[in-house]
């Protein structure tokens, strides 16, 4: 059996209980934990995300990644806190048992914890934007960005992170690459400035693979939600993640060569005339005051609709 490349050579060796198939590494239990913190560290540093000296606000969903990344952070000495959207999806189980695992993470890290709510604040949750389209997942991804900038600035914190990891990365950004859509592909970065009312956001598991950060989780008997939210659509987004994971078993190693390929050698290029693949000019909100590419901005208006209807 392979031995853990980690363990110190003077030491016995243990063997390798994992292998990671990317970077060509078998490793013990412990020594995983040991990579993966380190790994993180090193993404953190080379894109130049944040410091440890700056506030740092994890958007919670209670699902793996997004507690693997809160874990993570506060081991790494990030002084990290969370904040958790209460959607509205089935209440009583999807959303309660969300925030409950939120909660439990919280309390686990000894870190802060807002919780926040979409229908106490907007009148309105994700089930019912449900009835008015059929692609709910990006009507729900706009409405939680916006209203998430828009919490991290009301609450003070310079940078507000996710758990997207490689595998959403890579397969979107194939997705984008084979409809050319120039708009997204120079705007795809792991770490975005704060500039024109937007707050810095950064994606500190962009490096890592899903399966990474699953086998993390249950290493740490981390309490996350394993269900997935039951609005989730059938999109398009999975048959790109499926090629990728085909190119991946093909050739180890491949997603990431292909997301940090793009990156050092695409993303410059694009993102010199970001600009010009706009469509739409980025405005002001006269109602909030917010940054949109309309005004009033998308929550101005379904708040505005709802509170008409009721
Ligand atoms: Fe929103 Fe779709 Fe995610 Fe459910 S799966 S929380 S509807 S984006
Ligand atoms: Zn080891
Ligand atoms: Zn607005």
């Amino acid at each position: 059996m392979a031995r853990c490349r980690l363990c110190r050579p003077g030491e016995r060796r243990k063997p390798a209980e994992i292998y990671l198939p990317a970077h060509r590494l078998p490793l013990c239990r412990e020594h995983f934990l040991y990579w993966f913190e380190r790994h993180l560290e090193r993404t953190i540093r080379s894109f130049r995300m944040f410091t440890r000296e700056e506030r740092i606000l994890v958007a919670v969903s209670g699902g793996k990644d997004s507690l693997v990344l809160w874990q993570a952070l506060t081991s790494l000495g990030y002084p990290a806190d969370g904040v958790f959207i209460d959607l509205g999806i089935e209440e009583n189980t999807f959303s309660l048992l969300s925030q409950r695992a939120a909660e439990a993470m919280a309390r686990r890290l000894g870190r802060p914890l807002h919780l926040l709510s979409l229908r106490k604040e907007l009148g309105f949750g994700i089930p019912e934007l449900r009835r008015k389209t059929r692609k709910i997942c990006s009507l729900c991804g706009a409405v939680k960005r916006q209203y998430l900038n828009r919490a991290a600035k009301r609450l003070g914190y310079e940078v507000l992170v996710t758990g997207h990891h490689l595998d959403d990365e890579a397969s979107s950004l194939l997705g984008n690459l084979l409809q050319w859509n120039l708009k997204y592909l120079a705007h795809k970065y792991p770490v975005l400035p704060a500039e024109r009312g937007f707050v810095r956001k950064a994606k500190p598991l962009c490096r890592h693979s899903g399966k990474e950060i699953q086998l993390y989780a249950e290493i740490r008997k981390l309490p996350f939600l394993p269900e997935g939210c039951p609005l989730a659509e059938e999109a398009r987004r999975p048959f790109y993640a499926q090629m990728m994971e085909e190119l991946e078993e093909k050739t180890p190693g491949t997603k990431l060569r292909f997301y940090l390929d793009y990156l050092r050698k695409a993303y410059p290029l694009l993102a010199a005339h970001k600009e010009e693949f706009m469509d739409r000019e980025l405005l002001t909100c006269e109602n909030c005051g917010e940054p949109a590419v309309s005004s009033p901005c998308l929550l101005c208006r379904l708040q505005e609709e709802f509170r008409a209807r009721s």
